[in-house]
């Protein structure tokens, strides 16, 4: 895959370089994070919809119904309404990842596919993201962490 133009944003996104983004499907845009329908399960390329992929909420693993690990990006197909998730690649913007959980916190988006991030999911997000000691404080008192 070389490359591709957001379909959201217009920006320019570059081959995955994997020792960067930790992954090795670039399959979304590290600046608005929308993506395009173009894999059946990860990386297969195998959909033939092409449809913009909207980012529609976070998700986490759960353990014993508590949320742990890495956080993921729940995505909707805009053509054909499919629901998939995603892993976060390391050079994604962290403020277009809090503004989508944020989004997703207000108006909870209709998937009964894949259980979306709730507000006491906010602790775990922003330390994901930032290292427990280097959560910035504009988001700690957003969040009501302190
Ligand atoms: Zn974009
Ligand atoms: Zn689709």
């Amino acid at each position: 895959m070389n490359g591709f133009i957001c379909g959201r944003c217009r920006a320019t996104v570059g081959d995955a370089d994997r020792f960067l983004t930790g992954t090795r499907h670039r399959d979304h845009c590290p600046h608005c994070l929308w993506s395009k329908h173009l894999d059946r399960i990860p990386g297969d390329r195998n959909a033939h919809c092409g449809g913009l992929m909207q980012p529609i909420g976070i998700t986490f693993k759960t353990e014993g119904g508590e949320p742990v690990g890495e956080p993921m990006v729940v995505y909707q197909c805009l053509d054909c309404g499919v629901v998939h998730k995603n892993r976060i690649a390391a050079d994604d913007d962290n403020a277009s990842i809090i503004s989508v959980y944020c989004r997703s916190l207000k108006q909870p988006p209709t998937t009964n596919v894949i259980a979306l991030a709730d507000a006491r999911s906010a602790r775990l997000l922003l330390t994901r993201l930032f290292g427990k000691h280097a959560i910035p404080r504009a988001y700690r008192k957003q969040f009501g962490l302190d």
